[in-house]
């Protein structure tokens, strides 16, 4: 049986269970590129040899993610609450109330993720 586990509380979350996936992507950002005629005539060669020079004893982990990180979180329900009502300092203690709406129930009656018992039976909810 495939499971998984809250990245906030670790609890254990069957495959049906309505759970959260949160994508991160941290990348440098800059500006839109400005490229002027000092540039074009720069020595590109020389600049890439010293760069290529300072990085060889870095961490190469740490120089990637220097650059480019993404973050995959699977949530359960009450993580997913505290998680966006204050991502950058999440505790899964912090979440808000259940809804009043059974969320689970409303996205399953658009035909998201069907329980297996759900599978091929048809005309259950009209
Ligand atoms: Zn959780």
């Amino acid at each position: 049986m495939i499971t998984y586990t809250c990245d906030g509380c670790g609890k254990t979350l069957n495959r049906h269970d309505l759970r959260y996936t949160v994508k991160i992507d941290v990348k440098a950002a800059y500006d839109e590129l400005e490229i002027s005629l000092l540039d074009l005539v720069r020595d590109h060669r020389a600049e890439m040899l010293r760069l290529i020079e300072q990085m060889k004893h870095k961490d190469a982990q740490q120089l990637e993610e220097g650059v480019y990180k993404n973050i995959q979180l699977d949530l359960c329900p009450a993580c997913q609450r505290a998680f966006i009502r204050n991502p950058l300092r999440f505790h899964p203690e912090q979440s808000a109330p259940e809804p009043s709406v059974d969320v689970d129930a409303f996205l399953r009656s658009l035909g998201m993720g069907k329980r297996p018992e759900e599978g091929d039976q048809g005309g259950e909810r009209g």
